[in-house]
């Protein structure tokens, strides 16, 4: 290429810049400044006035700009069918539509053609806008809509969105959408899981998701626990169901789950135990759900690289059950806070009315635990025994048997040894935060819409809201 091609090139390249800049884009820009120019001369005004006024003042100069600029990507694309890639037939141009972006709405006609092979009628400016089919709301407002709605309920998040964004988007239309990119975010995390089953797939997406390899040998640490989540699927329904006997169910599990090298553990400056980089897994489609997808997690993040897997968990039946169907040849170890407040319902059984005596008893069985000796705890639970009678000794029993039920899973002595988690407080602690969402006072939640919800929540926290909304940098936390 010549010099003066080269340059020709570029000023064509400005010409088409100046052809995205509003009719009077130059007087637009001079009256935003003129109002800066007022604030700088005004005691009683701080610097966010002026960003309050570049906000709102220069809103409509952008909704302008961005206007023309996604009419011109509108026109620039060539009548091919989307889905097919097949040239369209019966092509015409002009056809309006509206489209909600974050500087309000904008106008923009785009061409429509008939797909011989699909059947159907497409307008490709629509696709290579990033609108959804019979959508108009732009990526950037299903985004927002997205982040906001797995944050805090649609109608705060109305007002915090016009606020910060400058644009009222109706909660109507923030739930909505967040509830379809949640279906999305479902159908990606099953396009992602799925490849996870095979070699291949798993070389593949170490690659696209640039998970970080391990060089030296490490342990995989995963937390399992569950909270329930107040739904009203039958709604309207409640007295029929009553009449015919039956009480209409209302809370539901969700089940959760985490995964992280052992190495990754660590502490922040404040001396606050922190996870530098792990994945979670967290759904309302019941165990074997729960199953896959952690699995899936897991392999992301090096099991099959390891022959060290570590399961922590409180004593739930069907976590144990879980981790040796998809986790065989795991390291298994229930939480200690919970195998404490077992001790400490039977030293409060004992002692009913003095509290210094009940910890007199419990403290020598949780040192002795904590030195790996569960086997002497037990057999001084097994000594009481005869001393107690009716529900005090049945009680004893359950605690026995549940001690007995999880004595391999019992080595504090070991976990502090190596270094080890003695407990699932990660796992529970991020259960807290969900719940801060999905619990709040007076919500009734629909299984598809709880789901749609936290599926996005965990797109977040994976790092891979980018695989949703390719505008956006990775943001949130991939590692907290
Ligand atoms: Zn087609």
């Amino acid at each position: 290429m010549t010099t003066s091609t080269l340059a020709m090139e570029e000023s064509s390249a400005a010409a088409a810049a100046v052809a995205l800049l509003p009719e009077d884009g130059e007087a637009q820009w001079l009256g935003l400044a003129e109002r800066m120019q007022r604030c700088v001369h005004c005691a009683e005004e701080n610097l966010g006035h002026l960003e309050e006024r570049l906000l709102s003042g220069g809103h409509e100069l952008l909704r302008q700009m961005l206007e023309k600029a996604a009419q011109a990507k509108a026109a620039a694309v060539p009548p091919r069918c989307p889905v097919c890639r097949q040239p369209l037939h019966r092509s015409s141009g002009g056809h309006g539509t509206t489209i909600q972006t974050r500087f309000g709405e904008i106008r923009v006609a785009r061409a429509r053609g008939y797909c011989r092979r699909c059947h159907k009628w497409r307008f490709p400016a629509d696709v290579a806008l990033g609108l959804p089919p019979e959508g108009t709301q732009s990526p950037a407002v299903q985004e927002i809509a997205a982040l906001t709605v797995s944050k805090m309920p649609a109608a705060e998040a109305e007002q915090v969105v016009e606020r910060l964004v400058g644009t009222k988007i109706s909660a109507a239309t923030l739930g909505r959408q967040a509830r379809q990119q949640g279906r999305r975010a479902q159908e990606k995390r099953a396009s992602l899981d799925q490849p996870m089953s095979g070699p291949a797939g798993r070389v593949q997406q170490d690659r696209d998701l640039q998970m970080q390899l391990a060089l030296e040998p490490f342990t995989l640490v995963i937390e399992l626990d569950a909270w329930n989540i107040r739904e009203r699927d039958d709604w309207g329904h409640s007295a029929q169901k009553r009449a015919q006997g039956e009480e209409p169910p209302r809370w539901h599990w969700v089940y959760g789950g985490t995964c992280f090298r052992l190495g990754h553990r660590g502490e922040t400056a404040s001396g606050r135990a922190t996870i530098l980089s792990r994945g979670y897994v967290m759904t309302r489609g019941g165990i074997e759900a729960l199953r896959e997808q952690l699995w899936a997690e897991a392999s992301r993040r090096g099991l099959g690289r390891t022959n060290e897997v570590l399961i922590v968990a409180d004593g739930a039946v069907w976590i144990w059950k879980l981790a040796g169907d998809r986790f065989p040849g795991a390291r298994q170890r229930v939480d200690f806070y919970h195998v404490s407040e077992h001790l400490w319902t039977v030293a409060r059984t004992l002692h009913p009315d003095d509290a210094s005596a009940a910890r007199a008893w419990v403290e020598p069985l949780l040192a002795k635990l904590k030195a790996d000796d569960g086997c002497a705890v037990i057999t001084q639970l097994e000594e009481l025994r005869p001393r107690l009678e009716g529900e005090a000794g049945a009680q004893l029993d359950r605690e026995i048997e549940y001690l007995k039920t999880n004595r391999a899973r019992l080595d504090y002595g070991t976990a502090k040894a190596r270094g080890e988690p003695l407990g699932s407080g990660a796992m529970e602690s991020t259960c807290r935060q969900y719940q801060c969402r999905f619990k709040r006072p007076g919500q009734f939640w629909t299984q598809s819409g709880d789901e749609a919800l936290l599926c996005l929540e965990t797109f977040r926290r994976n790092g891979r809201w980018h695989l949703l909304f390719p505008h956006s940098a990775p943001i949130g936390p991939s590692n907290n």
